[in-house]
């Protein structure tokens, strides 16, 4: 099954109308207090009462069917609603791991009865997911994973340890990916999803501390905890090529590129409308690598759309965005003269110290740039 059920290009127009609508709501949000913009708010900015709203709206999963909660439109149009929240720096994480990578997986892999159950409540902006891949000893090396699923009567009985699970102490569910089967030689087969209810018996969740002393990622114990059948995402043991593609929805979304958006916007609004020659430069290159960026995240996800798996371009999309991030800060710290402080009241001075302590994790999370270069060097060696 595809995504949308109108892949492909969409009204040009109607885009821009849903883009201007979309803005004015986020002013308006914003000028009244509703959110303070800031930069990584994908994973830094939890707000169910946001998340409702913009459920109410129509505004998550749109693109999905509307049989599962969706409105049936082109996948062009959750892109356009996506790029709005990140560059107002809305606080948009409460559903966001549902609705990247849960609802798609559900959607291409889930049963008639999980896409029922599920997939509304995602949409409503109501019901949140944890993604739990990694582990101690299994990060870049996920195949390594050591949680375990033993069958019992009726479900699964699973053991392991789960580490830097964004927002799983906030979220009702996780997809726990474990082994099914004992490690093998093929180490990639005898793996599984399963969606774990993280309020289940056995589930204890420890909040991780960033050094700034802000917590947006967990270590999730799973002590015995009792799995149902029916909670199996797809087939037993084909976890790790739904992984694959579930990767792919995870690196190549405009996150990976406007996670500083909020900055370079307030950066550009300071300069005015005369910047010094160094200034327009910066800024010039900034259009430049945002608009290429931008074109690769389109095509990307309208392959996704249509139920590709481009894993080698998203990695590439992941590795340059992040980069780009990385640089944008360097670049603006290096130019606006601001001393980046959390407490200031000039927003060049309070984004830039946020984007700071935010910005060793934007290469790491969804796989480091090194892992990324490995994939994409095998692609062009084998091609
Ligand atoms: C903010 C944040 C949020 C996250 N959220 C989640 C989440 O919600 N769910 C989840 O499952 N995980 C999450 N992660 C974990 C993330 O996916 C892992 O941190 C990442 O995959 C790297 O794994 P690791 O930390 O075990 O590092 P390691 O794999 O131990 O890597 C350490 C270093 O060695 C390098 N390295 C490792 N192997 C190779 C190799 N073969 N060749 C070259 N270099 C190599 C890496 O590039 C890295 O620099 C999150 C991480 C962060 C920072």
């Amino acid at each position: 099954m595809t995504l949308t059920s109108t892949p492909g290009r969409t009204d040009a127009a109607e885009a821009a109308a849903l883009r201007a609508e979309v803005r004015a709501f986020l002013a308006d949000a914003s000028a009244s207090g509703v959110f303070v913009p800031r930069c990584d708010s994908w994973i830094t900015g939890h707000s169910p009462s946001f998340s409702r709203t913009l459920g109410e709206r129509g505004w998550i999963g749109l693109n999905w069917p509307s049989r599962y909660g969706g409105r049936d439109r082109p996948e062009m149009e959750r892109y356009v609603i996506t790029e709005e929240l990140l560059a107002a720096g809305a606080p948009v994480a409460a559903h966001w791991f549902a609705q990247r990578q849960t609802g798609p997986l559900l959607i291409r892999h889930g049963t008639e009865e999980q896409r029922v159950r599920f997939l509304p409540a995602i949409a409503r902006g109501e019901c949140y997911f944890a993604i739990c891949m990694s582990e101690p000893n299994a990060g870049s090396d996920l195949a390594a994973v050591r949680t375990s699923a033993e069958k019992v009567d009726g479900g699964w009985r699973v053991n392991g340890r789960k580490v830097w699970t964004s927002h799983a102490h906030v979220s009702h569910f996780g997809i726990v990916l474990c082994r099914t089967s004992p490690l093998g030689e093929r180490r990639h087969e005898g793996l599984s999803q399963l969606i774990v209810d993280l309020h289940a018996a056995g589930v204890s969740i420890r909040p991780i501390r960033l050094l700034n002393g802000e917590g947006h990622f967990s270590e999730v114990v799973l002590d015995d905890v009792f799995v149902p059948d029916d909670m199996v995402v797809g087939s037993v043991g084909n976890g790790w090529s739904q992984v694959l593609s579930e990767l792919a929805f995870e690196r190549s979304g405009p996150e990976r590129f406007l996670s500083t958006m909020p900055l370079i916007l307030a950066f550009i609004d300071a300069a005015g409308a005369d910047p010094d020659a160094e200034t327009a430069e910066t800024i010039g290159r900034i259009g430049a690598e945002l608009w290429t960026l931008r074109r690769m995240s389109i095509d990307i996800s309208r392959a996704l759309g249509r139920g590709e798996a481009p894993n080698t371009r998203a990695a590439l999309v992941k590795e340059l965005g992040t980069r780009f991030e990385q640089w944008s800060i360097d670049a603006i710290r290096r130019l606006s003269g601001d001393e980046p402080d959390p407490e200031s009241t000039d927003r060049v001075a309070l984004l830039l110290a946020q984007a700071i302590a935010a910005a060793p994790t934007f290469t790491l999370r969804g796989g480091t740039s090194e892992i990324l270069r490995g994939i994409v060097a095998r692609d062009l060696v084998s091609s």
